[in-house]
């Protein structure tokens, strides 16, 4: 995975305007003017883990917070206490 080809999934997976899929937008929007060094910068998070066979194929791959991204490590994906699925695309906004 060379940083190129990295920027190039990253610019179809998680183009400006998205949502983080781990905290479905609690932390705010994915900051892509902070860059992606930043907590609240882009990455692209394997549904299936890489180190579980999980690849590099869009069909795997979610835009994430850096920090969400590094929080979850090898684990599924956490599901906020109380929150139905169902309910978690209006978690955390305002005015709900
Ligand atoms: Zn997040």
């Amino acid at each position: 995975m060379s940083p190129g080809e990295y920027a190039r999934l990253l610019a179809i997976v998680c183009p400006p305007e998205s949502v983080c899929w781990l905290c479905r937008g609690t932390l705010g929007p994915i900051r892509h003017d902070l860059g992606g060094r930043h907590r609240l910068g882009p990455s692209l998070d394997h549904v299936v883990p890489a180190s579980k066979g999980g690849t590099w194929d869009l069909s795997n791959l979610r835009p994430a917070h850096q920090c969400c991204n590094s929080a979850r490590r090898d684990r599924p994906p956490s599901i906020p206490r109380g929150v139905r699925s169902s309910r978690w695309a209006n978690a955390g906004r305002r005015g709900t």
